[in-house]
């Protein structure tokens, strides 16, 4: 910790740094931060005070929500985690410090990444680890007065969409890989401006941080090419949709175990786990989907995952397992159900705490599903189980409360 503290010293000198930001993600999924000059570093090693309240305010008004327990009195405080120290490529006088909310001594109930932190360690006390990704998309849009013009009218994975946008998105991808998040994809999505650009994998509190890094640089890079980079779930009615959809692999003993032996199925452990997901899906979407928007995007036909299925390939399940190259394992599952206005400690967290609950429950996983849900006729969704996700907000809060 001292040597480390005094090498960000030294860079903070050396790179002219001015300010830096101390980063939480707020229940609401805003992105929130307070920057300290670093002229007066030294005074805020104990971490950055902010008013408990923070943590209930709903991004409509700025007083705490009814009901939250949450007041302006009391402070909590954002200890740095300095391991994410970073200057920041796209405004080079900031760095940027990821934060655990403590009080007092201890992590704070309210503090997001210490609930996925805590998820970690009941997961690892049951004989598990997880490595994630979250796969973004999202639209680059030109501003004019009074309107959001897509910056392209192309297809899905049509060429010239990387042609016309090149420089912002070169300029996105380099400024990703200097916070050692690497790009691993890059494709023009079916939304005319739309683009996906999926970023490795890391192990499950990494992959909630690359999410925080990876929407602030977005819309950062973009904004500084004077265009607007939106992740909105579903912002244009007649377009696709934006998601979030979570990539996660299951590991035990440093073995990544989301396929049977053979590599071509699913083991038994993930099928309990895509068993508990399903279960509590209609609950979990409240977190992993959850804006009034959210509910727009998650439609049938519409790739997004809007009933509690799972299949092999199958892009209008909730969660779809990713068909391997010949010759090549089954690595991982996608839950599509979630979307990037999520916060991604809670997001990843539930979904992960859903799954150990089938997996110590031993949950029984329905057969998979090879069709489309949407067109399977109602009796037959029934008899195998399969229900629509609450289609609006209010009714996934009514089942988390259940
Ligand atoms: N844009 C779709 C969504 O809203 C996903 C398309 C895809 O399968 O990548 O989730
Ligand atoms: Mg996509």
């Amino acid at each position: 910790m001292k040597n480390q503290l005094a090498k960000i010293k030294k860079q903070i000198k050396s790179q002219n740094i001015q300010f830096v930001r101390f980063l939480w993600c707020d229940n609401a999924g805003i992105i929130r931060c307070k920057a300290v000059s670093t002229r007066y570093i030294q005074d805020y090693l104990q971490g950055v005070s902010i008013a408990a309240a923070q943590q209930a305010l709903p991004v409509m008004y700025d007083a705490p929500s009814a009901g939250s327990g949450l007041t302006p009195v009391g402070e909590v405080y954002m200890q740095a985690d300095w391991s994410t120290f970073t200057q920041l490529p796209y405004s080079l006088t900031h760095a940027r410090v990821l934060t655990d909310i403590y009080e007092g001594k201890n992590p704070w109930r309210h503090c997001p990444r210490s609930f996925l932190r805590r998820t970690i360690q009941k997961a690892a006390a049951l004989g598990f680890e997880f490595v994630a990704a979250f796969e973004n998309e999202f639209y680059i849009l030109s501003p004019e007065p009074g309107n959001l013009t897509p910056i392209d009218n192309t297809l899905f994975a049509q060429t010239f969409a990387l042609d016309k946008s090149q420089v912002v998105l070169n300029e996105i991808a380099h400024a990703l890989t200097a916070q050692t998040i690497y790009p691993e994809m890059l494709y023009a999505e079916s939304g005319t401006g739309q683009f996906e650009m999926p970023v490795r994998y890391g192990d499950t509190l990494k992959a909630a941080d690359q999410q925080v890094v990876f929407r602030e640089t977005v819309r950062a890079v973009a904004q500084n090419q004077g265009l607007i980079a939106s992740f909105v779930p579903k912002l244009f009615k007649d377009q696709g949709g934006n998601g979030a959809h979570l990539h996660i692999s299951l590991w035990h003993q440093g073995k990544n175990i989301t396929a049977n032996t053979r590599g071509d199925q699913i083991s038994t452990q993930t099928a309990s786990f895509i068993a508990g997901i399903l279960h509590h899906l209609p609950a979990l979407i409240a977190i992993t989907t959850p804006t009034t928007n959210s509910f727009k995007r998650l439609q049938p036909h519409s790739w997004s995952g809007a009933f509690t299925c799972w299949g092999y390939g199958n892009r209008e399940a909730a969660i779809r397992v990713p068909q391997p190259a010949l010759g090549t394992q089954i690595t991982n599952i996608e839950l599509k159900t979630v979307d990037p206005t999520c916060n991604p400690y809670l997001a990843l967290g539930a979904t992960i705490t859903a799954g150990l609950d089938g997996i110590t429950k031993k949950m029984k996983l329905s057969e998979s599903t090879q069709v489309d849900p949407a067109d399977m006729i109602e009796t037959e969704r029934k008899k195998r189980g399969i229900r629509q996700l609450p289609t609006n907000l209010g009714q996934a809060i009514e089942a988390l409360e259940k």
